[in-house]
């Protein structure tokens, strides 16, 4: 039943998939007509740039369609040449193959090309909530394109659209807040990514996005539930369908009919529908009906799936109804980092064996290779380097600063000690005060993201710097004297991905030891005392914020942290709002705007403004 196509010999130099002037759909059509099992199969595979490495003639003999940098892995130039040698090489093999489909290079650019040492390093995406500015993040996602693929990648796994509904998820930072119509008012940012008409994805200013990860990956329970003890990152949704949709679902419902979105990645996550009593959760990566019913058919997804990292390893039973379960699911590419040759093997087994259909193989091969002609690779597969000279440009990394001072929150001004003016005695502490890798926190270089000066940009204590002469800084708030005019200490998290979040600080949302005795000790010797938290959340500072006069949500600002400092010394009004509920403390999470019992310490929306200091 599976005969080969009856043309397994090279491609004519005229086929009518070569010819641009053809509709996609045409060339779709041919292109899969010529193809082989084989050949369908390695479209559908994606492998982890470590693991092509050392045999690049694994992508020629496997037809692998996709190669990804997972975070961190990074070529060992880490500059905008060695990136798009690494990407061309890997081009090279690719187009080596019989057909010369050319691969898709995948990358986690989730604020800034936030890989690329010297790249534009924005805000995460929870202060890019607090800006309500959906005009600044489709500036920052067109401006982050435009880096990523001048670098070579043509493909971003980004944005999240994922709405944090529990502070107590590591990667609350990735979302835009916790009101699901917040989340779409940003998904202006997938026009900035993809670009509003058709050819512009061909373009060297737009790369192919994904919306991640569908569905419910910030609203899972924590803890124990009636049906066992669950994990709060890649754990399950207890939900009815009716929360679902209005919560969850309702980003990926514009993503895909306003924005027409490439790619979707589906969740580490499962579900778990209330309806039919709990206790069965169901991976995303194995959801047929959400997968399929769902989101292709009702919604009208006509993009790819790709599945998160491994995810398909923990649908239950073996690697073969692994593998079965998620392709008839719905699932079209598969992020298989370091089993690309085993995901091949078993898949074109399982096909033979009938218990995969080919018209699923035939529905998810046409996805892939529609988006691979919209990006127009198959005229231009190598990488355009001409913008990468405005890879950290002055004008790009404005917007950023732009988007920092917008982003930062006023939760607390008493006797209007913010703004400040320049020539104050200002007396700097605190470990995030002067520290580029914390403030840029996870996701920045590598997956983890680090402390220290990992790229270049400017500190908060930098900016505080361009604007007053009269600045003593102490990281452990040793000696701050009564001298001193302004004293300011710079809290917060240190960087974390995935997960519950900052390891060293017991994963809590509490303020670290060290940064509750600098608050103390500063607020206690000088006048006039301001706290900035530097954090991926909201942080317990209920007990602190009596010890202070201004107290500023500054979350994680990225390279330009010159930007907070705009809006201390009044260069830029304070204008951002809470993205998400702050709680007077951890036990109160989940706590979310429109809740019976809402007592938090500062509401969703919550925000002073001052004026700008003429
Ligand atoms: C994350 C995804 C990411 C992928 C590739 C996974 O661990 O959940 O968000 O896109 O890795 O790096």
């Amino acid at each position: 039943a599976l005969a080969a196509p009856a043309a397994v010999a090279d491609a004519p130099r005229r086929a009518p998939y070569l010819d641009p002037r053809l509709p996609v759909a045409d060339r779709v059509k041919d292109l899969l007509g010529r193809m082989t099992l084989e050949e369908k199969i390695g479209q559908m595979a994606q492998a982890e740039r470590g693991a092509v490495d050392g045999d690049r003639d694994q992508i020629t003999k496997l037809a692998l369609g996709s190669v990804l940098s997972g975070g961190g892995s990074t070529p060992a130039d880490n500059t905008p040449a060695g990136w798009a040698d690494m990407v061309d090489a890997y081009q090279s093999k690719a187009l080596a193959t019989r057909l010369k489909i050319p691969l898709l290079y995948g990358v986690d650019s989730v604020h800034g090309h936030n890989n690329l040492v010297g790249a534009t390093v924005f805000p995460h995406n929870i202060a890019m909530g607090a800006t309500r500015d959906p005009g600044l993040v489709r500036r920052e996602e067109q401006i982050t394109a435009i880096e990523t693929k001048a670098t070579g990648p043509q493909w971003v796994f980004a944005p999240c659209v994922c709405v944090t509904r529990d502070l107590r998820w590591g990667r609350a930072y990735e979302s835009f807040g916790e009101d699901p119509r917040l989340v779409i008012q940003m998904e202006t940012g997938l026009e900035g990514f993809e670009g509003r008409r058709k050819g512009d994805l061909a373009t060297n200013r737009h790369v192919l996005a994904t919306a991640k990860h569908f569905a419910g990956d910030g609203d899972t329970v924590f803890g124990s539930s009636t049906s066992g003890t669950y994990t709060i990152d890649q754990g399950v949704t207890v939900t009815d369908r009716e929360h679902f949709a209005a919560v969850d679902l309702a980003p990926y419902v514009v993503a895909v009919k306003k924005y027409g979105v490439g790619s979707i990645m589906p969740s580490f996550s499962s579900v778990d529908w209330k309806e039919d009593g709990v206790g069965d959760p169901v991976k995303m990566s194995a959801h047929r009906e959400l997968l399929t019913d769902v989101l292709k058919k009702k919604i009208g997804f006509d993009g790819f799936l790709i599945s998160d990292w491994e995810a398909i390893h923990q649908i239950p039973g073996d690697y073969a109804t692994q593998v079965r379960t998620s392709v008839n699911a719905g699932m079209d590419m598969f992020m298989e980092p370091y089993s690309t040759p085993q995901f091949v093997q078993t898949l074109l087994a399982e096909v033979r064996a009938g218990r995969v259909p080919m018209p699923r193989i035939d529905d998810a091969v046409s996805r892939i290779l529609k988006a691979k002609f919209e990006l127009g690779l198959f005229e231009h597969p190598y990488t355009d380097r001409a913008n990468a000279k405005t890879i950290g440009s002055p004008e790009h990394r404005a917007v950023a600063r732009e988007a920092v001072a917008k982003s930062q929150v006023l939760l607390k001004n008493s006797g209007n000690a913010l703004p400040l003016r320049g020539n104050q005695r200002v007396y700097v502490a605190g470990a995030n005060a002067d520290d580029i890798g914390n403030q840029a926190g996870g996701w920045t270089v590598t997956w983890q993201g680090s402390s220290g000066a990992i790229i270049p940009g400017t500190t908060i204590l930098d900016g505080i710097k361009q604007n007053s002469s009269r600045v003593t800084y102490s990281q452990d708030a040793s000696a701050p004297t009564a001298g001193n005019d302004v004293g300011i200490v710079v809290v917060g998290e240190k960087p974390y991905a995935e997960g519950v979040g900052d390891v060293g600080n017991g994963h809590t949302l509490n303020l670290s030891d060290a940064d509750k005795a600098a608050v103390d000790k500063v607020c206690s010797a000088i006048r006039t005392c301001v706290v900035l938290d530097v954090a991926g959340r909201p942080q317990i500072v209920t007990d602190q914020l009596a010890k202070t006069d201004a107290f500023v949500m500054s979350w994680l600002p990225g390279s330009e942290g010159a930007g907070v400092a705009d809006v201390l010394f009044g260069r830029r009004p304070f204008t951002g709002r809470l993205p998400v509920t702050w709680p007077r403390g951890e036990a109160q999470e989940p706590i979310n705007v429109g809740d019976r019992d809402y007592r938090p310490l500062f509401p969703y929306g919550y925000g002073l403004r001052t004026r700008v200091r003429h």
